[in-house]
């Protein structure tokens, strides 16, 4: 009963809580002209995607550092492919989450530029966000490391090769996701250090930010005189320069300013 009782307060406390946050973030937004988000693994974790590089959790049975390794896939190619067949054929059936629909509703509403993601799995765009831009690429998109020749990446999987080959020079096919040794997607890149420097605000969203360059986004958005918020359970390497931290359940904090736009709509 005693515990209970205690549970109820502190879930009452943690929904206050949140509720500031939340009231919070709108003012932020409704004060900032050029606001971004970047978000990482955390954002889709609600989805039931984990984190690709954590090694608990479903990719427990494979290496993450094997399977997206640029080396390691050249000469072992069937490593990845045996993990793309179940994991990513799964990460395509996964829905978007409360926080996926809150940034497109935001987009919408004209609260948000757009959205820049570490995450390969078409959820932004699924939810309905219509400025994605895809620092690590996707799993949509494959192409021939030989002849450049394009390919429907998810296709690919669902067909009997095992390790499927290029129709016109046999070379091997790689998705459009970057691995660890590869450089970044020039133009994500360009478009994402711009939209940085142009903001006045930038919100991280379920990200350690221990990944560059990704994580020096957000650094160069304050040198450039951007605010930062990070709304993030956990620590990260820029939490002493944010304006704000919000440590929270991303979900339950996402829900909360749905209702609140809701809210709003109805009184307006
Ligand atoms: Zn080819």
């Amino acid at each position: 009963m005693e515990s209970s009782r205690k549970n109820e307060i502190s879930k009452g406390k943690i929904q206050e809580l949140i509720e500031g946050y939340a009231k919070e973030l709108l003012r932020f937004l409704e004060s900032s002209s050029n606001t971004i988000v970047l978000t990482g693994a955390g954002v889709s974790t609600d989805s039931g995607i984990p984190d690709f590089r954590s090694s608990d959790g479903l990719y427990s049975i494979y290496d993450p550092n094997r399977v997206f390794d640029i080396e390691y896939f050249l000469t072992t190619p069937s490593y990845f492919y045996d993990f793309a067949r179940k994991e990513i054929l799964k990460m395509i059936s996964a829905k978007p989450s409360a926080t996926h629909y809150m940034l497109a509703e935001l987009e919408k509403r004209g609260f948000l530029k757009a959205v820049i993601t570490q995450n390969i799995d078409l959820l932004h765009q699924k939810a309905g966000s219509k400025n994605v831009i895809e620092l690590h690429g996707n799993v949509k998109e494959a192409y021939c490391l030989e002849c450049k020749t394009k390919y429907d990446f998810l296709k690919l999987l669902r067909s009997d090769d095992p390790i499927p080959r290029c129709e016109k020079c046999g070379g091997l096919i790689k998705p459009n996701i970057v691995f660890f040794g590869e450089s970044l997607p020039e133009n994500a890149l360009n478009k994402a250090f711009l939209l940085a420097k142009m903001c006045d605000l930038i919100i991280v969203m379920g990200s350690s930010l221990v990944v560059h360059p990704a994580a020096s986004l957000p650094l160069y958005a304050v040198e450039n005189g951007a605010k930062l918020l990070i709304i993030n359970k956990g620590e990260t390497p820029l939490d002493h320069i944010s304006m704000r931290k919000y440590e929270c359940n991303l979900k339950m904090f996402s829900e909360v300013v749905i209702n609140f736009l809701n809210r709003k709509d109805e009184n307006d």
